[in-house]
């Protein structure tokens, strides 16, 4: 049985205890709150021959077999490669399934997870399982880009806002995971992942916090003109587009503050703080705020899973950058 984070217990409580399920439903938050454990325990539960308690029983046929990953009646769906899309024939795989009869004479369950990244193909085809549904399918969408969802997807599932645990709560958990990190690297990881402790661990296991300093060191060099925009592109190798794209909007709305406030902003990474207080003399508020738009842009387009040269398109961003610090 999969184990619940300890900020999802009320939620689950109330997701159990419901009497009837709908046909679908749509896990939505940000990302690293742990959705895709909430909806796997509901599918172990709907599944589940004998609950006890509103809670899978763990032992009966069905979650034993689920626990082997071997249940003929639960079909899971996600990108076959990271980052790429759901492609429509994995959708017409799953309306395929949809139409079968249960091979345990219970319910069938799906989980979809992220439902953002079905392409256009995908998600129309999904529509027909979701208008259409098998009495006794249920189905688990999970998504982190609410808003990114075909509305008409979004209108025939039942919402679930995914709780957020709180700052503490994150902190507690992150601890309790990482007790060999200091307390000020935890403090780093959470903030380099929005307070989102599950997104903080991944970014652990990455080595986020070194690529945070890499990627502060080379762009050191470049303002001191000691390196060329596609050599730092080449030393980011390793370093997701995403969040790269993601730190340095982050660190644009820190600039823009401390324009504002005309002092040093609150980041746990002193490296970082020191970068940003000596670039916020060099630039411009009006200036920062435009790069902010494209970098908004661009992002979206990564997100998109465009097809992007990835040096190319680090050097505009870092030719940019070094423009928005010369004008300023
Ligand atoms: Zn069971």
């Amino acid at each position: 049985m999969v184990e619940l984070y300890p900020w999802q217990h009320t939620q689950w409580a109330q997701l159990a205890n419901r009497t009837q399920h709908p046909h679908a439903y749509l896990f939505h938050g940000p990302q690293g709150i742990g959705k895709h454990v909430l909806a796997q325990r509901l599918g172990q539960l709907l599944l589940c021959s004998n609950p006890q308690q509103h809670q899978p029983c763990g032992q009966c046929k069905s979650c034993l077999l689920l626990s082997a990953g071997s249940h003929p009646d639960f079909y899971a769906v996600q990108p076959e490669e990271a980052d790429k899309a759901i492609r429509v024939d994995q959708i017409r795989a799953l309306v395929d399934f949809v139409g079968t009869t249960a091979q345990l004479g219970g319910r069938k369950l799906v989980l979809l997870d992220p439902a953002e990244a079905m392409n256009t193909q995908a998600a129309n085809a999904l529509l027909k399982s979701l208008e259409e549904p098998s009495g006794d399918t249920v189905l688990l969408l999970v998504t982190h880009q609410l808003s990114s969802l075909l509305p008409t997807i979004r209108s025939r599932c039942v919402k679930q806002a995914c709780r957020v645990p709180s700052p503490s709560e994150a902190v507690r958990w992150l601890q309790a995971q990482l007790p060999e990190v200091s307390k000020e690297d935890l403090a780093q990881l959470l903030s380099l992942a929005r307070g989102f402790p599950l997104q903080a661990f991944r970014l652990h296991e990455q080595g986020a916090v070194q690529w945070q300093n890499l990627m502060l060191e080379e762009l050191d060099k470049l303002r001191q003109g000691q390196q060329w925009p596609s050599a730092v592109a080449d030393a980011w190798q390793a370093i997701p587009l995403l969040l790269i794209f993601d730190w340095f909007y982050q660190w644009t709305l820190l600039l823009v503050r401390q324009q504002i406030t005309r002092s040093p902003c609150q980041t746990p990474n002193p490296l970082l703080r020191d970068y940003l207080y000596e670039l916020t003399a060099q630039t411009e508020c009006t200036q920062v705020l435009a790069f902010q738009d494209w970098l908004l842009q661009q992002r979206h387009a990564v997100q998109n899973r465009a097809n992007l040269n990835r040096t190319l398109l680090l050097e505009a961003l870092l030719v940019q950058w070094s423009d928005l610090i010369s004008a300023g």
